[in-house]
């Protein structure tokens, strides 16, 4: 398949996994900021073709993993109204909240629906004039383009049926809160190829040059990742801490400037509790006044809801690379996809369920002994 074989092409792998052992000389830790990054590695197995110098911890890009608890019980609110259909990406449907997850608000009845753009929702809010349409507006920079165009459609066509439930974050407070940590191990960064994508790479290069951390943006396939901690480790061989670009085929430095000026046109820049981790400055997005008829959270009341977390639950502690998931007691045997205590067992991005999925039972059992050493 063009584009996508020549990006897992079995010798060109080897060569770079050869290349990244010949430039270390020491023991280094890096970050891959996105959990789809976290996928590719777990999946083709490229962090055991890695020198054992090389430790790769797993980072806070996951977004349906990010998104605080009473942010799910406020989704499974709304979404148990009987005047309400509540739209959202498939991936937050078994996220469970303090309570209940929204597929078991749709198994109660609540009318959920799986939709695949935020502008399928404002269709939806069109045809069903009777009811109020809520969106679950989740992601990084990535989806707020999207998400914002919806909000920005629904105000042009005077749709007063729909609104959005904000979970918006941003990556760089978030490489910001890992590395100004006690505990923080990370050395360098994989930062997040789309995310780059939309926001370009400039905000970036005042944190490499602060907390002296490489960071390469990096795209998703075998031999990207590769490609980027050979960059990554070079540079810390070297002594440098930059931004380098391995995502050159998708990303500009200045990024892609309309879909900006489409975010802070709709959105702000907000304080952001992060499931795990707790509250971090100016970490998301909000509506700004102009568009804050279109908040659910407002319209519906739901602001000062709280809620706890499961105890039990250490993904704060992977979404900052402390942890791995098998070092969670509760991997694998109170922690499924079937029956998940933390978002990172359920997306499709998180570490939990990249772990579940790719690395054989015996092996993360050996893995998990390993850790109690
Ligand atoms: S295995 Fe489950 S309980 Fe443990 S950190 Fe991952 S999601 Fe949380």
């Amino acid at each position: 398949m063009k584009f996508i074989d020549e990006y897992r092409e079995a010798r060109s792998v080897h060569r770079f996994a050869e290349a990244i052992r010949r430039e270390t000389t020491r023991p280094w830790t890096i970050m891959e900021v996105c959990g789809g990054q976290t996928h590719s590695i777990v999946k083709f197995g490229l962090d055991e073709l890695l020198p054992q110098d090389v430790t790769l911890v797993h980072g806070p890009g996951c977004p349906v993993c990010v998104t605080p608890v009473e942010l799910i019980d406020k989704a499974v609110e709304i979404a148990s109204r009987p005047d309400v259909i509540f739209c959202s990406f498939g991936d937050m449907l078994r996220v469970p909240g303090s309570g209940h997850s929204l597929l078991e608000a749709k198994a109660r009845g609540g009318d959920v629906r799986i939709v695949y753009s935020p502008l399928d929702a404002v269709k939806v809010a069109q045809q069903n004039p009777a009811k109020q349409v809520v969106f679950f507006a989740v992601g990084f920079e990535t989806t707020a383009p999207a998400n914002a165009t919806a909000v920005a459609q629904a105000q042009r066509i005077g749709l007063h049926n729909f609104s959005i439930l904000v979970s918006h974050v941003l990556v760089p407070p978030a490489m910001v809160a890992i590395l100004s940590s006690p505990q923080n191990r990370v050395q360098g960064f994989l930062a997040a190829g789309h995310v780059c994508a939309v926001m370009g790479t400039t905000e970036y290069e005042p944190i490499a040059a602060q907390y002296r951390v490489p960071i390469v943006v990096t795209g998703f396939e075998p031999l990207d990742i590769l490609q980027g901690l050979y960059l990554c480790i070079r540079q810390l061989e070297e002594g440098r801490a930059e931004v380098e670009n391995q995502y050159a085929r998708a990303v500009r430095r200045s990024g892609n400037e309309p879909a900006q000026q489409l975010i802070r046109e709709v959105f702000q820049v907000v304080h952001r509790k992060w499931r795990g981790v707790g509250e971090i400055p100016e970490s998301g997005l909000g509506l700004r006044e102009a568009y804050e008829e279109f908040d659910a959270e407002k319209r519906f009341g739901l602001a000062q809801m709280v809620a706890e977390e499961s105890s039990e639950c250490i993904s704060g502690l992977v979404l900052r690379g402390i942890k791995k998931p098998h070092e969670c007691g509760a991997f694998s045997t109170r922690c499924t996809p079937e029956r998940p205590l933390g978002a990172p067992m359920v997306s499709s991005e998180g570490a939990c369920a990249a772990y579940y999925s790719y690395r054989k039972r015996a092996e993360v059992q050996s893995m998990k002994l390993g850790a109690e050493k």
